[in-house]
């Protein structure tokens, strides 16, 4: 499927969101708001595969296993079916890991001053840059600047916390996705956009 992707969600999964959506509401809110797929990519644990294939079906939306990875240098989205963590935070190690399985590997918010990745986008190999939903506008700028300077695609996730937050921020897919190499190639030949739906599912909640 073609569409709108958000490629980066938390459930209370997350270390830092107990109090946040299950990933069964994440995916019914998805498909109400008229998202195509989503990538569940909670804090350093590894994705609930078989959870996430039956939500699929259930709601009839694409659902990426994916896990937002803590480096040495910053947060890493790895979205694919990982079956084990990285043996250790360091980045040159979690990217090599990574490149062996199969994943999509995002700078997520790289510009944050805390939990970026910063300027190593230049000396790391990383398939897209992020712009994040719940980060300042000027971070995000920076993002899409060195992105045009690198070359590297841009995608968007809403990193969304909470349920309403969800699709602030997504990438639009310009090709027919079903698998986690159709989205892999997809981006690294720049068929993406940055989009946002919340808007709408504003308007279209309060009508
Ligand atoms: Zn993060
Ligand atoms: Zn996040």
């Amino acid at each position: 499927m073609n569409g709108l992707f958000d490629l980066h969600t938390h459930s209370s999964r997350s270390f830092d969101n107990k109090r946040g959506p299950s990933i069964e509401e994440i995916a019914r809110r998805a498909s109400e708001i008229g998202l195509t797929g989503i990538a569940i990519t909670d804090h350093d644990i590894l994705p609930p595969l078989k959870e996430l294939e039956s939500l699929s079906e259930a709601f009839d939306i694409l659902i990426f296993p994916g896990c937002e990875i803590t480096t040495d240098k910053g947060h890493i989205i790895a979205i694919g079916p990982l079956k084990e963590l990285p043996p250790s935070h360091n980045i040159q190690s979690v990217l090599s890991f990574l490149k062996t399985k199969n994943i999509l590997v995002i700078a997520a918010h790289p510009f944050d001053k805390k939990y970026g990745i910063g300027d190593y986008i230049r000396e790391l190999p990383i398939h897209a840059i992020e712009v994040n939903g719940r980060r300042a506008h000027r971070t995000n700028q920076e993002a899409k600047r060195i992105a045009n300077e690198l070359a590297i695609p841009l995608v968007g996730g809403s990193d969304a916390h909470q349920i309403d937050q969800l699709g602030s921020i997504v990438t639009r897919l310009k090709k027919n996705v079903e698998t986690v190499t159709d989205l892999i190639n997809c981006v690294e030949h720049g068929e993406t956009s940055v989009s946002s739906v919340r808007s709408r599912t504003r308007f279209s909640l309060s009508s």
